[in-house]
């Protein structure tokens, strides 16, 4: 075992089962051996490669986050050098690193307009954390404790710890866990395919969605609702773009009522969508914005709530009356992450990557959807830039679903693999999601195409 010097690979899997305790796994059947056990060894652009020496094209950029794809040298120097000269120094009452304040100011010089200050967390659910406090904090500054309640949508991801778990608007992440708390409600998600009146045009749908926000506030009593929580594009909840003139609607009420936006960008920050921020192309205006994944391209952990000029304003003139902010963590800006997001903004801007997701990003769906939409069971190909997903559809005429027990978008992802495309079977609904790492060229997204339609080909052959 000269290539591969430690744990046998018997051990690797032994040890695996009887000790890793797995994120989103199932406990039982991974405990029997029943559930893959692939040990990821290398990368290289959008290709993986695991200790069988399998290759797979990675359609989903890991969690939708290696933004500039595997293997890139010149971040793993950023972090080796960075941990030569100082490993870490925290960033409270002030200090900081040379890395962190660099990166902040990268941030704010690529942020939507109107965006003032960064405050660095390590993951997206600890960004929406800090997100929930902010919101508490500015109105109990502000003098209006009442306004605290927060409106985030059915089908949104906002993380999974226990107040941003109670954002996400999935039932799996709240049931067992006793969520939803903490005064958070949820409005209709804006998913024109599965909307229930199927009479309506979009923009009738945007007007219905809005008018369900605006409904709720009132019952709610607007001078209780602090603020709403959105992602640009519905991500995690199967990948969805707003129906046309959604979020102008939004928009309008949450000023009629003088509600926060917060824009859940962790997905769509730093080029996903073609344009730096999913708020730059829906043209929408946050109060604050959460980022993480692309944001270091998951190379070392690193998040942020991006802080608007406005809400700024009044955490300064909080600080002034109350003293210095009671929140932080011991790795905020942790200079090795934060030299991996250096790093990894510059490479985003040489390579031009936000020009290749608006070549290669329409190329892709057109050619998906080319392949596809005609499918019997496929009920629709959607997307926006490089996020695309192919819902699948027992009938396609009366849209009507597949029951979860026959796992169709699983065996789908499954049939993909083996032929060497790693897609993504959202947990909600039988959706195959695509987020590839923004270098995508024309011909990966030719393999991904081909393996994709054969795949589907293949599972509808067997039901
Ligand atoms: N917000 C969005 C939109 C996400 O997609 C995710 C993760 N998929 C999160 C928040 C949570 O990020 P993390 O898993 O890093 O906590």
């Amino acid at each position: 075992m000269l290539d591969h010097p430690g744990p046998t690979e018997n051990q690797l899997h032994a040890w695996d089962r009887d000790h890793f305790f797995h994120p989103s796994t199932h406990m039982a059947q991974h405990a029997r051996g029943e559930t893959p056990n692939r040990i990821v060894t290398g990368g290289e652009g959008v290709y993986i490669v695991d200790r069988d020496g399998r290759r797979s094209l990675d359609a989903f950029g890991g969690l939708y986050c290696v933004n500039v794809g595997y293997g890139r040298k010149s971040i793993a120097d950023a972090i080796a050098d960075q941990a030569h000269q100082l490993a870490y120094y925290h960033a409270y009452a002030g200090h900081g690193s040379e890395p962190s304040i660099e990166l902040a100011k990268m941030v704010i010089d690529r942020a939507p307009k109107g965006m003032s200050r960064v405050f660095f967390g390590l993951s997206g659910s600890d960004a929406n954390e800090t997100n929930i406090k902010l919101i508490r904090y500015i109105n109990n500054v502000l003098g209006r404790p009442e306004k605290k309640k927060i409106i985030s949508r059915w089908r949104g991801y906002h993380g999974s710890g226990l107040m941003t778990g109670s954002l996400t608007g999935l039932a799996g992440f709240h049931n067992l866990f006793d969520l939803p708390m903490g005064n958070i409600l949820h409005t209709e998600a804006p998913y024109y395919f599965r909307r229930a009146d199927r009479s309506l045009s979009e923009e009738q749908f945007s007007d219905f969605c809005a008018a369900r926000l605006e409904e709720m506030i009132l019952a709610e009593g607007p001078e209780t609702v602090a603020a709403f929580v959105g992602e640009p594009l519905l991500g995690t909840g199967g990948i969805v773009p707003p129906p046309a003139g959604y979020w102008p609607k939004i928009q309008a009420v949450l000023k009629k009522y003088d509600i926060l936006l917060v824009v859940d960008e962790v997905i769509t920050g730093f080029g996903r969508l073609g344009t730096m921020f999913g708020s730059d192309f829906y043209g929408l205006e946050p109060d604050l914005i959460t980022i993480a994944k692309g944001l270091t391209s998951a190379y070392a952990p690193l998040s942020g709530v991006i802080v608007s000029e406005k809400v700024w304003k009044i955490l300064v003139e909080g600080s002034d009356t109350f003293g210095p902010i009671g929140h932080g963590w011991t790795y905020s800006s942790h200079p090795l992450c934060a030299a991996a997001g250096v790093a990894n903004l510059k490479l985003i801007d040489e390579l031009d990557l936000l020009a290749n997701v608006r070549d290669v990003g329409p190329y892709f769906r057109d050619a998906l959807a080319d392949a596809l939409a005609d499918h019997p069971l496929v009920g629709e190909v959607r997307g926006e830039g490089l996020l695309a997903a192919v819902e699948l559809v027992r009938d396609k005429d009366d849209r009507v679903f597949f029951d979860p027990p026959n796992k169709v978008s699983v065996r789908v992802a499954a049939a993909m693999l083996e032929r060497g495309v790693i897609a993504r079977a959202m947990p909600q609904g039988d959706i195959i999601g695509f987020a590839p790492p923004l270098c995508l060229t024309r011909a990966e997204a030719d393999i991904v195409v081909g393996a994709t339609k054969q795949a589907v080909e293949a599972v509808a052959a067997t039901l």
